[in-house]
């Protein structure tokens, strides 16, 4: 089954999120911005599996989520107060996102 993003909203300093699948996750928005998998911010592997972060410097405004855009179908574009968007972040990769927090959650 494909997956597919039911339904998005923001939950104070959250991203809740609910999966096709009926899984929910709630992302915060300091964790997700740190994780963004753009190439300015470094957030993902490249081909070669290397991570090489580069200085990536935040203001209290990159911890603001002001809004997102579904991309296709298979991934969300977030908006942040300091007008960073260019961070796709792909259905699988918050999933897994998901999952690294899983267990912090009450
Ligand atoms: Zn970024």
């Amino acid at each position: 089954m494909r997956l597919e993003l039911a339904n998005a909203q923001m939950i104070g300093n959250e991203l809740a999120l609910r999966w096709s699948d009926d899984v929910e996750a709630y992302l915060g928005f300091e964790f997700l911005r740190r994780a963004c998998p753009c190439a300015v911010c470094g957030g993902e592997p490249d081909v070669l599996g290397n991570l090489i972060r580069p200085e990536v410097t935040y203001t209290r405004d990159s911890f603001v989520l002001t809004g997102w855009q579904a991309v296709g179908g298979y991934a969300l574009q977030l908006q942040w107060k300091d007008g960073h968007n260019s961070g796709l972040y792909s259905f699988d990769y918050l999933r897994r996102l998901n999952s690294a927090v899983a267990g912090e959650t009450k």
